[in-house]
């Protein structure tokens, strides 16, 4: 197992297009999906793309899971996105609440619109090419992570900057939703 600590934001790489991948099979792509299963599992997130392992590739991976941020209706297993391309976006769009690994260790979080309903095209970890139509939560992560891969963070996207809170504060907001 290879936990890697997360870039940050402020590390040039955060804000680099990342390039795409060529040889499906290399080993600094195996060993980068290995590296973000681990660091994503280890740090507790729902996703994880490759520049905030340090590894400037079109590569990231989700997993909708209980953590201790998220407790989602819609669980979604691993699965892992090489070169990937969002090709259509909802019309509907949704604000919900984000936070990421790379800005202040996942303990900042703010709302932020997107489309609810995402369809995305890219291969897997084999280099075999899938279509995905994603909606929610999931939804919401691939464009989180697809940002990653631009050189994008969701700070940049936040709908009302007054909406960011500490990863306390967000906590103590959901239960006062409940
Ligand atoms: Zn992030």
């Amino acid at each position: 197992m290879s936990v890697k600590p997360t870039t940050q934001i402020g590390n040039p790489i955060i804000r680099a297009k990342a390039k795409p991948v060529k040889d499906f099979s290399s080993k600094v792509v195996q060993k980068t999906i290995n590296d973000l299963i681990d660091s994503m599992r280890q740090h507790d997130l729902v996703g994880m793309a490759a520049p905030q392992v340090g590894v400037s590739l079109r590569i990231f991976i989700t997993e909708i899971r209980n953590t201790k941020h998220r407790k989602p209706k819609d669980i979604d297993i691993l699965r892992v996105f090489i070169n990937p391309k969002i090709i259509s976006y909802s019309k509907r769009i949704v604000a919900g609440y984000e936070g990421c690994g790379s800005v202040a260790s996942a303990n900042l979080f703010g709302k932020v619109n997107r489309p609810d309903t995402v369809v995305v095209k890219a291969c897997n970890e084999k280099g075999e090419e899938f279509e995905l139509k994603a909606k929610g939560l999931l939804a919401r992560v691939i464009q989180h992570e697809y940002d990653h891969i631009e050189g994008r963070v969701f700070l940049d996207k936040l709908t009302d900057k007054k909406s960011l809170m500490s990863g306390e504060e967000y906590m103590k907001m959901k239960k006062r939703k409940k």
